[in-house]
């Protein structure tokens, strides 16, 4: 008989007809005549109930159903006696897939650190609480995807590898086919010609160049991809390997940019909300400290964002009584402590700051009237500060070119960036949405290293 998932038994059940169905044990309690079986087949939060007459199975195998075996279930599903569940399966029929050693199998029916499931990354998807993280990582995943199709936006895929050591955003693991014991050398130097692409070449930081070059041409365009960065932040907001969604439009200027931003994260919030219900009431049940989950979502979803100066933000630090460990200046870069005082102490809502002065920015942020700031504009998060990094781009050439001599930077590798301002130059704008940030918020976990499958950071390439 054709296996059937168990969400869609759950979601519209034919009572007293018989299914088949597939997953993993997560319990079974047995009296003398009956065993209860709890399976799950990650389709979604619930398990399924099978009521196991202990005379359908030698006594052999009913003791090797335990927690983690694999097993295939055929059965009447009827309205369940108890009140925990509104269906349960009754057994006619039960097949052992894979065994699993209830002595060595790590994941017992007990409450386990995420560092110690982190350890175990592998059979983490098992549990009740990664099965909704992931549920709810693809579904947003789709709906990035949705709201920038609906727009008329395009899907450019950017180059990971790339010869551009110019990205500025951030320190870049190289990328080499040299020997490492016998690196050959030309004046002193590991002699770059002589590697896979005759230069030296990383793994990208951000597509947003290259976004840049394509959305001259085709107006709107927007990446999703992963990105890297070999900083070494050990903190629970950073990944070596990210992902990140970077759309990029001709024809913007600053605040078009903000308003699709602000619209792509509501969006987002509201798809979440609408088609996620099951997972997030779960996470908000089952995670320490998470018991207003989907209202927080649903006030940030209906919040109007606070627009707010660089030079604002700062007298609104420096007049908030508040000693901080990095002292407020103007001209200072706003640490994580800064921003989480403006965004959950100052204003209670998301929070868009912009104009930053140019020395904190990157070389290609559109310089203001002022000469001093940029047309740069961050969104800050509730519990997490900086989700969107984004700006106006500086589209005159001479502007651009100048900033690129005074921040000392390879001019020949910029030329076909630097042609794009001399041929049909156009105002436009674009911002980086970090994926897992934007995970965290709607999950509610603490750690980026639990919002994506197989996180890599510091000393940590496991699986
Ligand atoms: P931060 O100041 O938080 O380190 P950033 O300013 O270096 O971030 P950007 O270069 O502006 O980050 O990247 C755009 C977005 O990508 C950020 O707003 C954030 O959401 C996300 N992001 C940046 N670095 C990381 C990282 N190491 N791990 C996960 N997400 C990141
Ligand atoms: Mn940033």
């Amino acid at each position: 008989m054709k296996r059937t998932k168990i969400k869609d038994i759950f979601f519209n059940p034919v009572i007293d007809s018989e299914y088949t169905v597939c997953g993993w044990v997560k319990t079974r309690r047995s009296s003398k005549k009956v065993s209860f079986v709890e399976i799950n087949d990650g389709s979604g939060p619930q398990n399924l109930q099978v009521v196991v007459d202990n005379a359908l199975v030698e006594a052999e195998t009913l003791k090797k159903i335990t927690t983690g075996t694999a097993v295939r279930i055929s059965g009447m599903v009827v309205k369940s006696v108890g009140i925990e569940q509104p269906i349960e399966m009754q057994a006619r029929r039960i097949e052992i897939l894979g065994e699993a050693d209830a002595e060595t199998y790590p994941l017992q029916k007990k409450a386990h650190s995420y560092e110690f499931l982190r350890e175990i990354a592998h059979l983490r998807f098992r549990t009740g609480i990664f099965g909704s993280i992931f549920r709810i990582r693809s579904a947003i995943a789709f709906a990035i995807h949705k709201f920038f199709q609906e727009r008329g936006f395009f899907y450019l895929h950017t180059p990971i590898i790339t010869g551009a050591d110019c990205e500025g955003a951030g320190a870049m693991f190289q990328v080499t086919t040299l020997p490492l014991n016998t690196v050959p050398m030309q004046n002193g130097k590991p002699d770059f010609g002589q590697d896979f692409f005759g230069k030296p070449t990383h793994l990208t930081v951000s597509g947003q160049l290259n976004a840049e070059l394509a959305a001259m041409g085709l107006s709107e365009v927007y990446t999703f991809g992963p990105t890297f960065r070999a900083e070494n932040s050990n903190t629970s907001r950073h990944l070596a390997e990210f992902w990140m969604i970077e759309p990029e439009m001709a024809f913007y200027e600053l605040e078009e940019n903000i308003q699709l931003a602000e619209d792509l994260l509501k969006y987002l919030l509201q798809y979440a909300l609408q088609n996620c219900r099951e997972d997030l009431e779960y996470l908000q049940k089952h995670v320490e400290d998470n018991d207003d989950l989907i209202e927080t979502i649903q006030k940030v979803a209906e919040a109007d964002f606070i627009r707010l100066e660089y030079t604002e933000a700062i007298e609104i630090l420096k007049n908030s009584g508040v000693n901080f460990e990095f002292p407020v200046a103007w001209g200072c870069d706003l640490q994580s402590e800064h921003e989480r005082y403006l965004v959950e102490k100052h204003f209670a809502k998301p929070v868009i700051v912009i104009n930053y002065p140019k020395e904190i920015k990157a070389f290609y942020m559109r310089l203001n009237e002022d000469g001093k700031t940029v047309r740069a504009m961050d969104i800050l998060f509730p519990g997490i500060g900086e989700i969107i990094g984004g700006s106006q781009r500086e589209e005159r050439y001479d502007k651009l070119l100048r900033r690129i001599h005074e921040l000392g930077l390879p001019e020949a590798e910029y030329w076909w960036y630097l042609d794009t301002r001399k041929f049909g130059s156009v105002p436009h704008s674009g911002f980086g949405l970090g994926f897992e940030r934007l995970l965290l918020f709607i999950t509610g976990m603490s750690n980026i290293r639990d919002v994506i499958p197989f996180p890599r950071t510091p000393g940590n390439a496991e699986f």
